[in-house]
Parts: C-alpha cells; sequence; structure tokens
C-alpha cells in the first residue's frame, strides 16, 4: 500500500512566524517521524530566493532537541532535501497557476520518484497552506489559492488551509475576513491556530477534568468559588510595539487565548471527545457568557510604554487588562471567572487557578487558614504542572496543621527535558495533516468572541479613550486576581 503524499506550503516563507515556528515545528515532526513518508515543505514568498538560500536559512533556525547530533544532522540534512522555494506575488493569480504547475510538474515528480524509493503512491498530492503573512495579504492569497493551486479534488487530494491571529480586530473587520474565506473555502478545509490550545497542558485540560471523577463530581457552582484564567509576561512590547499599539493586550491575549482556555475549563461536558463535540460545547459556553462591558475591566499601561519605539506619546492602548466574566448557566451561575493578562509584571507565567469553597467542618481548620482554599492549580507556562493544594496535619509530634500540596510536574513525571516538550505548533500542524480538528478554532466561535468582547473595547476606546492606571515596569501590576475578586464580590465592579 503506497503512501499519500503531502506538499505543505508555507506561504509568508522568508518571515518571522516561518523561520521560527513554521519550519523548526516541521523539522521537529520529520525528526519524530510525525510527518507522513511522502512529503515536501515549499516556501512561497515575494522575495527573491533559491531553493539553495531558503535550505540555509532554514537551516540556521533548527534545533536538534536531542543532543544526539551524530543522529540530528543527518535527519536535518535529509529534511532539507526535501525544502523547496518558490518567489512569487500573493495578488498574482498568474503566479499561483505557474506554481500549481511547478508543484504538479517537479515537486510532484521528485515525491514518486527513487528519492522517496517508490514508497509514494502516484495520486495527487494534499496540499497544506501555512499561511504566515500579515492579514493584509490574506485575501488576494486565499483568492490565489482557490483560483490557480488547489490540490486535484477530482483525483481525491484534499486542501487545507491554516491561519492565525489576527482574525480581524472586531466583528466588523472579522466578518469581511470571514466572507472572503467563506467564498474561497469550506469551514472543514479552514484550520484555524490559537497556539495556546495546542500546548500540552491546555491540549490535556478536557481529559484532566472529565477523566477524573473527583474533578468533574466538583466542577460546579456549588463547590468552586472562583476561577483565575492569568498570562503575565517579564516584558514589554518592545520589538514589536507598533503592531501591538494597534491591538492592546485585550485583544492580543483575552480575546483569544485566555477565552479559549476559559471555555475548556468551563463548558459543559461533550458528548464525545470528537472535535464536532468538544467545538459544540465551547461555542454553548461562550453563548452562556455574558457580553462584556468597560465597567467589568480595570486596564492599565507600564510606565515606559508611551517611550517605546512605534508608540504615539498619548497613547491609551492597555498593556494591562483584567476582567470578571460572568456565565449565565446552571453550572456556573454567580461564580466569576476572572480573566487578567498583563506585560512588563513581575514574572512570566500563564495559569489557571480553580478555588474551591470553604469546608462546612471549620473547626478542623485552624483560624489563620480559614481564609485558604483547596485550589486546583494549572500551570501552562513555563513550567506545564497542575497542584492541588490541600489542608493537613505535619508527621511531627507537634501535628501543625498547615496548607500543603500533592503535584505532577511534567518535566520530573513524565521524565521529559523541557527541550523534550513537543512545541504547540507541532502538535497542531499534525493535527491537520491528519484531518484532525478538535484543537483548532471554529468560525461561530470567532465571531461569537468578538460579539462578547466588542462591547468593552467599544467603551474604552471611545473618544476620549479609557486612560489606563499606569503601572511600573516589572511590578506586579495595578490589581491582583485575587483583588478583583473580592471587589466583584463586594459588589464594587466599576467603582
Ligand atoms: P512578517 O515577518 O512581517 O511577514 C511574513 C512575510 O510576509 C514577510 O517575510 C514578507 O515576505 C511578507 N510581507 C510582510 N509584510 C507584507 C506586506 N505589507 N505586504 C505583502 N507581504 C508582506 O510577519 P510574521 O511575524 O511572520 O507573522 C505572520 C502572521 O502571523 C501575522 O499575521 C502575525 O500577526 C501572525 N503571527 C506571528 C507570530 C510570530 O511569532 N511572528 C505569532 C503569532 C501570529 P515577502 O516580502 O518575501 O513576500
Amino acid at each position: 500500500c503506497k503512501e499519500f503524499p503531502v506538499i505543505i506550503v508555507v506561504v509568508g516563507a522568508s518571515g518571522d512566524l516561518a523561520h521560527k515556528k513554521t519550519l523548526p515545528a516541521l523539522f521537529s515532526l520529520y525528526y519524530h517521524n510525525m510527518l507522513p513518508y511522502c512529503f515536501a515543505v515549499v516556501g512561497y514568498a515575494r522575495s527573491k530566493l533559491s531553493t539553495e538560500a531558503f535550505r540555509d536559512v532554514v537551516v540556521s533556525n533548527l534545533v536538534c532537541r536531542t543532543v544526539d547530533r551524530d543522529h540530528c544532522e543527518p535527519k536535518m540534512n535529509s529534511f532539507l532535501e526535501r525544502c523547496f522555494y518558490f518567489s512569487g506575488q500573493y495578488d498574482s493569480l498568474q503566479d499561483w497557476q505557474t506554481f500549481d504547475r511547478w508543484l504538479s510538474e517537479d515537486i510532484e515528480v521528485r515525491l514518486r520518484s527513487s528519492t522517496y524509493e517508490g514508497r509514494c503512491s502516484q495520486r495527487a498530492s494534499g496540499r497544506l497552506f501555512y499561511l504566515a503573512i500579515p492579514p493584509s495579504v490574506f485575501a488576494d492569497t486565499l483568492r490565489g489559492i482557490r483560483h490557480g493551486a488547489m490540490a486535484r479534488e477530482q483525483l481525491g487530494a484534499w486542501t487545507r488551509v491554516i491561519v492565525e491571529k489576527p482574525f480581524g480586530r472586531d466583528t466588523e473587520s472579522y466578518m469581511a475576513l470571514r466572507d472572503v474565506v467563506a467564498e474561497c473555502f469550506p469551514e472543514e478545509a479552514i484550520y484555524r491556530i490559537d497556539h495556546y490550545v495546542g500546548k500540552p497542558l491546555v491540549a490535556n485540560l478536557t481529559t484532566l477534568r472529565l477523566g477524573n471523577f473527583v474533578f468533574d463530581a466538583l466542577w460546579n457552582r456549588h463547590c468552586i468559588e472562583s476561577v483565575q484564567v492569568v498570562f503575565k509576561e517579564d516584558f514589554g512590547a518592545e520589538g514589536r510595539a507598533g503592531y501591538f499599539d494597534a491591538y492592546g493586550i485585550i485583544r492580543d491575549i483575552l480575546q483569544n487565548h485566555l477565552l479559549q482556555v476559559m471555555s475548556i475549563i468551563a463548558m459543559d461536558p461533550p458528548a464525545s471527545p470528537l472535535a464536532g463535540d468538544i467545538n459544540e460545547a465551547k461555542l454553548r459556553l461562550l453563548y452562556d457568557m455574558k457580553p462584556l462591558h468597560a465597567k467589568d475591566f480595570i486596564v492599565g499601561q507600564y510606565d515606559r510604554y508611551r517611550s517605546e519605539r512605534g508608540v504615539p506619546k498619548d497613547s491609551c492602548t492597555p498593556t494591562f487588562a483584567a476582567c470578571v466574566v460572568q456565565i449565565d448557566n446552571e453550572r456556573w451561575r454567580g461564580v466569576p471567572f476572572v480573566m487578567l493578562a498583563g506585560k512588563a509584571l513581575d514574572e512570566r507565567k500563564v495559569y489557571v487557578k480553580v478555588a474551591f469553597r470553604e469546608t462546612s467542618n471549620q473547626s478542623f481548620v485552624p483560624e489563620e487558614l480559614r481564609n485558604k482554599r483547596n485550589t486546583f492549580y494549572i500551570e501552562i507556562q513555563p513550567r506545564p504542572a497542575v497542584e492541588l493544594s490541600f489542608i493537613t496535619k505535619t508527621p511531627d509530634l507537634e501535628g501543625r496543621v498547615v496548607q500543603t500540596k500533592l503535584d505532577l510536574v511534567y518535566n520530573e513525571s513524565f521524565v521529559v527535558e523541557a527541550q523534550d516538550m513537543p512545541d504547540a505548533y507541532e502538535r497542531l500542524i499534525s493535527d491537520s495533516i491528519v484531518g484532525d480538528r478538535t484543537l483548532f478554532i471554529s468560525d461561530a466561535q470567532i465571531s461569537r468572541a468578538w460579539e462578547l468582547f466588542d462591547p468593552a473595547l467599544k467603551e474604552l476606546e471611545r473618544d476620549p479613550p479609557t486612560q489606563p492606571v499606569i503601572y511600573p515596569y516589572g511590578s506586579k501590576g495595578p490589581i491582583l486576581p485575587e483583588t478583583l475578586i473580592k471587589k466583584y464580590m463586594a459588589g464594587k465592579m466599576g467603582d
């Protein structure tokens, strides 16, 4: 049985995303034998480069996660032999058609040749287009692929397109993008990446929650007091301040990454682990969330932000935002879900913290620990881990009652060195090649995400815009998640 050939086309192959993430992820998949045997990687961009020059740039960004250089270097070389480059304009149908001919008459012929030991099927190749280009050229590129470079569907080959955020900057701009996508491809051909969803712990959240009675049984408002989803960076917008200023932290982090994590944490159990059921459960949850308004937010800006290159001196773009989301359904009514994200804070960490309600047996808890809660802490990065904190007695004769934790630290428990942990892009690209859509974001989810955030964004950005609270670079930011929860509980949001 011959293997089905696949061509992975990296559009924008001369750029930052392609070199830093996409191409190294492809190499890593190849290294771990996770790419189909019959594959070729083809870069497409306007820059005039030969295949040789392209390979030189590609190799400069490849790393071997293993220390076994003897094994790694030959793998790198054979990966590079499968990398090719084509220079074309994004808005030229003629270029896309020439590209198509080149793929059929050169690359596909190579795939069937002895280089691949005759193991590849004679059928036309599947084509996976990874769009690593700015949104301004999405429309031309999608039309170019649709009308010039589709795989031969009549011969049973598929075409898939991976796209990455930003998916617009509000409902209106997203709808314009969505119309172009829909004009060119059916929904099932589009793979929208939110790379947070591909991170090992986020990809594991559904199993952790639903595969364990202890969590499944307690996962509701009767047992859970509050939930935090927190993203902290210890550096500012340096280097990408121009891009960042047009978006701000709410669009950059909350509306997509944190909302996705929250929807997995809070969705009702899906009917099955299949992609369709999981995505339906996430969407239902997004519809149970109440749209956000400016009064639900605390926004901040680090003190040096306005001196960054590319940032206007009077910019009110938030580099910090925290809000309380309310979920109006039977499971969660009344439970505050905090989303908090900030740049230039005191540490780099992304985590979820689920705080359970206090025990009714308070006489067993010493006075000084009565404000403590059992918490289920999930660290997404930098040190993937889950921890359950609880009250216990020390084993010495004194028998003090203390709070301690049970933990599962990925690097220790699974004996995975940090460099062996697959990158989110590897998981997502691999899933898109096999057609598993579980970790990809549907059009309906993105539309709803904008509906949830649009009112707040409009109110915060109206003229004059809301002035962010200025906070020192490297500090904890204008508010802690715990303080925000207290404020919400006291009915003092918006004060
Ligand atoms: P980039 O380096 O600015 O652009 C990628 C390539 O697109 C460039 O090498 C250039 O190739 C072409 N290009 C750039 N500006 C263009 C323009 N105005 N008109 C036509 N072509 C242009 O961008 P990137 O950082 O790789 O990111 C690509 C996309 O992924 C963006 O939408 C970005 O927001 C998103 N993204 C990036 C990252 C990241 O880590 N970089 C992470 C998440 C999402 P040629 O001139 O050779 O055609």
